[in-house]
Parts: structure tokens; sequence; C-alpha cells
């Protein structure tokens, strides 16, 4: 950079052809025409005489950006106005370029070209410091191309020579001629063919034999540049050719990878579907076999309790009859074995008729004390047996009006506390209520059922809630069981909106609770009262048992013509041998047909109809004989139905088709002879 320095002081012709010297002290370097890199070592810097002169200082490895960044200050110093509309003279330096692609230095050029025809303003010598013999062939066919004079000198200093000293000697050598042979030509032309047509062919200089002397050299020398551009060219676009092949490949690749992954999830999907759609249909065959297996368990019992109902029927009658005290301990054991046997059947019953979803759901007020007391009244005699004591809380706060299920809670309570007495050799069962909340309109409470018995081991417990699950120790094997209580206890609470819970310490104590949302009825609620739960659940033969001693003989002086509508013969007999022992004759339908023929040949007191039978059942008879226009002889006959095991809905269908009552089976003695006392004039 020593061209700073330089205190040269010589002429440049002026409009009037005289010289007015110029020199470097001359120039304004505005900081905003430069710029230096410090990492790459490139440094660009520009220097003006307003509409005279422009000099450059170019160095360093020049790349690209490099090349960018100094025609945007190109640009500025145009804009500037400092050329705009003149001849001025340009020195580019370019001793300290270690290295500029070729690409570079044809954008740099194009863009000063540029500028010069936006800004009208046209560089009448540019002198050329330091430039490569390469650089010098390119910026003379630059020159031509834009039809401008390029000298070439080896420094800053030789071109302010130059520029103050003139003439320029460089037109005169310009003017040159030279003379070419054709061969030269001919040479020349074949070379260009190389280029044009051999993909393969690469210049050397040496090869073709051209002298720096040549006056074609410079040519060669481009040519030769440009024949090499062209080679890298090729050599680039077969390599990206090669990459766009290989990314296509790729793409196809993953594409095909893509298609057996979409193929796999649809596969997976499908098999998904099948795995839903078998399992599905398995919960659905399940389902359907649990329905079976309750169905199966119910028609079972039932045929069970046919002929159980004849025993308990025949033994009631047994009973009646005169028997010594041997005889009588033998009828009291058949009587409590076929009392236990029905409460078991009728569990079962129970239990597969919640399965089957036919449970009775209509709500009714009831009184939860009155409730407590006749769990009390029936279970305290076996808790005394044990010399377990029974106790029952229930907090005043409790209002004794409550809307719910009576009959299931009353079940529910049962099986608990029975379990309870059953499961303890000593201390105390409590049956408790607490009072968990409560609004206008309803109540939550927890009820529980606690004991001091065996207790159950940590672990066991999930096991006891699930359906049917007795725990293997000895105190279940002596007790017995079926594994039902709890199964059913579970059913209802949750019918009616609980759960069963249990906390239990082995050889302790358990506890059962469950919590229940009951509504508070209202002062003037038309909601039907329920009868006391003990009504409920005994039935009219059990309530009366007690009674059956007495003399029924004695008890009940009418003979009155009776019709008996059944289709089993046992249960024929043991209604008939019953009925003929209170008095009463007995005449036998074994169908709905058969108990209309007879109504029209006979007079009866009282039809006794049972519902199930084939042919005609027992609800479409009584319909036929309500019909007035029917002629039976009399259409208002009191029947009472006869069902083995009477839910609220069926007593309703009874009335709904114009019953009048209904006895449940088995027939007990005492319940005919309250009935003929009720429905017999
Ligand atoms: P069952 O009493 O007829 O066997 P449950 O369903 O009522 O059937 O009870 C199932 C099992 O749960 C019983 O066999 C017993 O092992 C256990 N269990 C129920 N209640 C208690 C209790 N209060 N204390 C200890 N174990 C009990």
């Amino acid at each position: 950079m020593g061209a700073f320095n330089n205190n040269a002081r010589n002429l440049t012709p002026d409009n009037n052809g005289k010289r007015e010297s110029v020199s470097l002290e001359m120039i304004d370097f505005n900081p905003e025409w430069q710029f230096k890199d410090s990492k790459t070592g490139v440094f660009y810097k520009n220097g003006i005489i307003p509409q005279k002169l422009f000099i450059t200082f170019l160095g360093g490895n020049i790349q690209p950006e490099s090349a960018k960044r100094a025609i945007d200050i190109l640009e500025k110093m145009f804009q500037s106005g400092v050329l705009t509309n003149c001849e001025y003279i340009r020195i580019a330096d370019y001793n300290e370029v270690i290295n500029a692609p070729f690409s570079t230095r044809i954008l740099y050029a194009n863009s000063l070209n540029r500028l010069n025809s936006t800004y009208n303003c046209r560089p009448s010598i540019t002198y050329i410091c330091g430039a490569s013999l390469l650089l010098k062939t390119m910026l003379r066919l630059f020159a031509s191309y834009v039809k401008q004079l390029f000298i070439f000198v080896p420094t800053v200093q030789d071109a302010f020579v130059k520029i103050n000293t003139g003439p320029n000697l460089d037109r005169v050598e310009r003017d040159r001629k030279i003379v070419l042979s054709q061969q030269e030509i001919d040479q020349f032309a074949t070379l260009c063919g190389h280029i044009l047509f051999n993909e393969s062919f690469t210049f050397d200089e040496k090869l073709n034999g051209v002298s720096p002397d040549n006056p074609l050299h410079d040519l060669y020398t481009i040519i030769s540049l440009l024949n090499n551009d062209l080679r890298e060219l090729q050599k680039t676009e077969k390599e990206q050719k090669k990459q766009i092949e290989d990314a296509l490949e790729d793409f196809r690749m993953l594409n095909s990878q893509l298609s057996v992954q979409k193929k796999n999830v649809e596969e997976k999907e499908q098999i998904q579907q099948i795995l839903i759609k078998n399992l599905t249909q398995a919960r659905k065959e399940a389902e359907t076999a649990n329905r079976a297996k309750s169905e199966f368990l119910a028609n079972l019992s039932h045929e069970i309790i046919t002929p159980l109902h004849a025993v308990i029927g025949m033994t009631d009658l047994l009973c009646s009859t005169s028997l010594n005290s041997e005889q009588k301990t033998y009828t009291d054991t058949i009587q409590m074995s076929t009392q236990q046997l029905h409460q078991l059947l009728n569990n079962i019953l129970e239990f597969s008729k919640n399965v089957s979803g036919k449970l009775d759901s209509e709500q009714s007020i009831f009184d939860i004390r009155r409730l407590f007391d006749d769990i009390s009244s029936l279970l305290l005699d076996e808790a005394l047996k044990k010399r377990l004591l029974l106790t029952f809380a229930i907090p005043n706060s409790i209002p004794t009006p409550l809307l719910g299920y009576p009959a299931f809670l009353l079940k529910v309570l049962i099986n608990l506390v029975e379990n309870a007495i059953k499961f303890s050799e000593k201390g105390e069962i409590v049956v408790s209520i607490r009072h968990l909340s409560e609004t206008s309109d309803d109540i939550t409470l927890c009820i529980s059922v606690k004991d001091s018995g065996i207790g159950i081991p940590e672990g066991k417990k999930e096991l006891i809630l699930q359906q049917f699950t007795q725990l293997d120790s000895s105190a279940t094997r002596k007790a017995g069981g079926t594994g039902l209580g709890l199964a059913i206890a579970k059913q209802l609470i949750e019918f009616m909106g609980g759960t069963l819970n249990l906390c239990s310490v082995e050889h302790e104590g358990s506890e059962f609770w469950f919590i229940l949302a009951f509504i508070k009825p209202q002062e003037n609620s038309n909601l039907p009262k329920a009868f006391t739960a003990m009504q409920e659940r005994v039935s009219p033969s059990e309530k009366e048992l007690s009674g059956s001693q007495q003399s029924i003989e004695n008890a009940l002086p009418i003979n009155n013509r009776i019709l008996l509508v059944e289709d089993n013969s046992v249960n024929q007999r043991v209604a008939k041998a019953m009925l003929n022992k209170l008095g009463c004759t007995v005449d036998i339908a074994a169908n709905g047909f058969e108990a209309l023929d007879a109504l029209q040949q006979n007079t009866y007191a009282l039809v006794i109809m049972d519902l199930q039978m084939p042919l005609m059942g027992g609800l479409e008879a009584t319909k036929e004989i309500r019909k007035q226009a029917t002629g039976r002889i009399n259409p208002n006959i009191p029947i009472i139905a006869m069902t083995a095991n009477a839910t609220k809905e069926d007593h309703n269908n009874c009335l709904k088709a114009g019953m009048n009552d209904f006895i449940s089976k088995p027939v007990m003695m005492t319940t005919l002879q309250t009935l003929l006392q009720k429905w017999v004039q």
C-alpha cells in the first residue's frame, strides 16, 4: 500500500488540452467506500477525485460474498454523484489479490459497467496494476466488449506517471497490424471444434505449441480458461445429475418403505378391527352364556321348588294330624330342612333374576327405624344362640320417612348380619347408620354392619367382593353357605346406587359398609307407602306359621265348593288335601280351558288359579271369566292367584287381569284358612 504515500504530481489533459497533474493526495477516501475483513484478509478501498478519477485497491482471497459487498459499496459511491455525467480515469490495483474466481471478476466488471451507463459516465482510460497474464487477457476481452481502453502497468505509481506524462503510446500499440497465416487460423478453428464437440478434450497450451509471441496467444489462453470452465461445469452437471438421481432413488425407496408401512398400519388396523369384533362377539357370547346360566339356574330352582312345595305342603298337612312325640321330632326336622332348602332356592332365583335385570324397581316410602326393628326381631335369636350382642345405632338426626327400596335394603342387611353372626364367635355385631350429608330434598347415609369375628385376611378382601367367593377357612366350612349372600347384597346395593365396601382385620373383625342417598318425601307425597319391611318379606304363610298348631278343622266350619286350577298333579294333590281338611269340596281344572268349562257347569265359591299352565294360563283365563257377555254363571267370582315367586310386577299383572288376591307357593294351611275367611261368604 505504498501507493498511498506517493507524492508524484503529474498532469492529465484537461478540456482545453492543457495537462493538470493528479496525485494520491488529491483523492478522497471516504470511509463509506471501503471495507476490510479481518477474518479473510480481504480489503476493498475506493477513492475519488470528483468527476476525474476513480481509484480502487483490492486484495486478499476474494470470494463471491466479498464481491457482493464490494458491489454494494460501488452502488453507494455512484449514487453519491461523484462520477455522474463525466469521463473519468480509473485505476485498479490488483497487486495484492491472492485469488479471485473468474465468475466473481465477471460479476464485478459487469456491475461496474452497468453503473457507468446508469450514471452516464465513461472511464476514458483504465489503468490495471498488477494483473496476471490471465487477468490481462480477460480484461482485454472485456475492454473490447465495452469499447474501453485498458492499460496494464505494474504499480499505481506507474499509473500516475502515465496519467501525468502522456502521450499515450498504448494507442499506437493498439493500431499495430498483425499478420496471421491460414494455418494458424485453421489451428484455432480445430481447437474450437474440439472444445465444442469433444467432451473429453482438455486444452494443453504446450501441446498446441502456441508460443507467447503468437498473436493469438491471448485468445488461446482465454479459450483454455473457458474450456476448463466448460469441463468443470460439465463435471458439476454430471455430479448434480447423479445426486438428483440418487435423491430420486432414495425418494423412491422411502416411498416404497412408506407404502409398506402404510400397508402394515392398514393391516394392523384391520387386525384391530377383527379383534374388536371378536371381543365384542366374545363379550356378547359371554353375556348370553351368563344369562343362559342364570336362566338355567332359575329354571332348575323352579323345577326343584315345585316338588319342594309339595314336600312343605304335605309336611304341613302331616303336622296338622295327631302325631306322637317321636313323629313330631321327625316332622319338625323335615319342616326346618325344607324351609332352609326353600330359602336357598329363593336366593338362587333372586340372584338369577337380578343378573337378567329383572329387579323390581319401584321405590316406596319407608321407616328405616322399623326396618332395623324387623332385622332385630328376625335375627336376634340367632345372635343370642351364639352369645353375640346385636345392636343398632341410628342417630336422632335421621328423618323417619324416607323414599327408597326398603325390601332391597332389608335383604342386604339380613345377608350382612347373617354373615356377621355366622363368622363371629364372640363380641358384638353393630348395625349403624352415619349421617353424611343432607339437603332439603335428600339425605346421604353410610350404613354399616360391623362384627368382631374371624375377619378376612389382607389380600383376600378384593376376592370376597367378587361373586360366589368363599374363603377356604375352617369357619366357612363349618358355617356352610353358598357364596350367594354377598353377591346378592352387592347387586342390590349397586342397583340402589351404592357400592359394597369392606374393612377387615384378620382375627379382629370385619365391617361391610355402603353409602346410599335417599329422597326425603314431601308432606303430601302421593308415593306408595311400603308394607313394613317385615310384612313385605314374610309371606302370609310364614307369618301365620306359628299359629299352625291350633286346630284348623275347628277354625273354619265352611263347606263350599272351590275350583282349583293347577296343572301340576303334586300341587293339585297338596292343595286339594289342605282344602279338604279345611272343609271344602274341590274340583280340579288342569288349565284355563278346563276352568272355563267347569265354571259354566257348576257354581263355585272361589277359584284358586295357578298362573303358568299349558294351553291357557291363569291371567288369560281370568280375563275370559270376567267378560260378562260370555254367560259364565258368576263372572264376579273371587279369583285368587297362586304363584311360585310373586314379584310386585306379577301381583300387579294379576290385579290388572281381574284377580282379587294372590298367595305364594308353597301353600300352607294357615294361609288357605285366612284366604277362605276373607273371600268365602
Ligand atoms: P356364604 O356366607 O354363603 O358363604 P357370602 O357371599 O355371604 O356367602 O360370603 C362369602 C364369603 O365371604 C364367606 O364364605 C366368608 O368366607 C366371607 N365372609 C362374608 N362375611 C364375612 C364376615 N362378616 N366375616 C368373615 N368372613 C366373611
